[in-house]
């Protein structure tokens, strides 16, 4: 019998839902399939036995409490997972459970044998002989991210609750919607959720433990052109394209996302439309270091400004909006979050495998609210694909994390 017994068994029923968010809605949360779900998950944990449920009004996030019972001595702590997909279909997710997985076969999803999963493609797999590989069916994603840090949280709980010996202080538990499209956090009551500090268990692979992620910034460029006929264009048509194309050739011509790795930050031209009249470039800034973050955020103004010199009016004009900083700003101040995750891991015979991300958490905006929140594994691999897998093993060793945080923290 596994360890956890329920958490396969919870995993597969919770990924078989479509919890996809949905980028293009205005609604919080974006999609109602992901109030359907929250209202499921609220349910379970009052079966658990959770006190305090609630889901809010304003950001859809579902919250629980499971009181002390070391007297209460512990500081409050959270521990926080997303329930939406990313932006690749989840229609009939039919996950395929592989025992015993040798550690170099490859691993057929669809059975037109269209898609398959290779050691010689995806070579993490070869870190999972012996163990059990909860795989697609090659039509959807799994929804390991974050189905797999839901249902280690609950499991956690339930185990908790079932076994009384083990002590812990008060834990609270939160389940949000829309961390795929970047909004999720944004509306969380993290004052409210009453915690010293919290984890996102949302991060991949065994021993993940993230505390630093990208500054992140948008900057739209909008350029306006002079339209006239070509066959008397000299010397007066300004194409609109042409003077993106421009720009574009003035940014640092390394400092793109293919080109770049560790804590190098970059430029992402994403999308870019237009006529000769009007044009739009569309980029993401990204840089761990905060000047060099700000650094950049001017140089995107710069680059106008000379493009806009060699004209008697403004062509170029950029709009840079800022989305997330990096979190080791607010963790840096207090590190006993952190320190207590990579206690609990080695206590556990599990490396912690620190880096910084090259993106973002939930947590990298959790922290800014006032409740610093690093990111644990969950133990997804090739996340929003296809190819993505879990090992249900790695899910009970972040069970176990969850638990020796828990215990630990005195
Ligand atoms: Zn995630």
């Amino acid at each position: 019998m596994a360890k956890y017994d329920t958490l396969l068994s919870r995993f597969i029923g919770y990924v078989k839902v479509n919890t996809r968010s949905n980028p293009e809605s205005t609604t919080i949360p974006s999609a109602q399939r992901e109030v359907d779900f929250l209202k499921t998950l609220a349910e379970e944990l009052n079966e658990i036995g959770l006190s305090d449920i609630k889901t809010d009004p304003n950001s859809g996030y579902v919250t629980a409490v499971l009181p002390a019972n070391d007297g209460g001595q512990s500081d409050v702590i959270g521990f926080i997972a997303h329930i939406d997909t990313a932006d690749f279909n989840a229609e009939n997710i039919a996950p395929k459970i592989v025992e015993n997985y040798d550690g170099k076969s490859d691993v057929p999803l669809s059975a037109d044998g269209k898609f398959t999963l290779r050691p010689s493609e995806f070579p993490a797999m070869r870190n999972y002989a012996g163990k059990t590989l909860i795989t697609t069916d090659g039509s959807t994603l799994l929804g390991a991210d974050d189905k797999s840090g839901v249902a280690e949280i609950m499991t956690a709980v339930e185990y908790l609750v079932a076994h009384p010996e083990v002590k812990h202080g008060e834990l609270h538990v939160a389940f949000g919607p829309d961390e795929e499209i970047g909004t999720g956090a944004d509306h969380f009551d993290a004052k409210g959720f009453g915690v010293k500090f919290a984890y996102t268990v949302d991060g991949g692979p065994l021993g993940e433990l993230e505390y630093e992620t990208f500054n992140a910034a948008q900057a739209v460029v909008e350029i306006e052109g002079k339209e006239v006929h070509t066959a008397t264009a000299k010397g007066v048509m300004v194409n609109a394209l042409q003077l993106g194309i421009d720009y574009h050739d003035l940014l640092p011509a390394g400092d793109r996302p293919e080109l770049t790795e560790g804590r190098q930050g970059f430029f992402h031209l994403y999308k870019m439309d237009g006529t000769v009249d009007h044009a739009t470039l569309t980029y993401i800034i990204r840089d761990h270091d905060k000047k060099l973050f700000e650094q950049r955020k001017q140089d995107m103004q710069d680059v106008a400004a000379k493009v806009n010199a060699d004209y008697d009016t403004e062509r170029v004009h950029v709009t840079v909006t800022d989305q997330y900083y990096n979190m080791r700003e607010v963790l840096e101040k207090d590190m006993t979050s952190v320190d207590l995750a990579e206690r609990a891991m080695k206590e556990l015979s599990i490396k912690p495998v620190i880096y910084p991300v090259r993106g973002g958490t939930d947590g990298s905006k959790i922290s800014f609210m006032g409740v610093p929140t690093p990111n644990l594994f969950a133990g997804g691999e090739n996340m929003h694909s296809r190819f993505e897998f879990v090992a249900l093993e790695t899910m009970e060793q972040a069970v176990d994390v969850i638990l020796k945080i828990s215990e630990l923290n005195k």
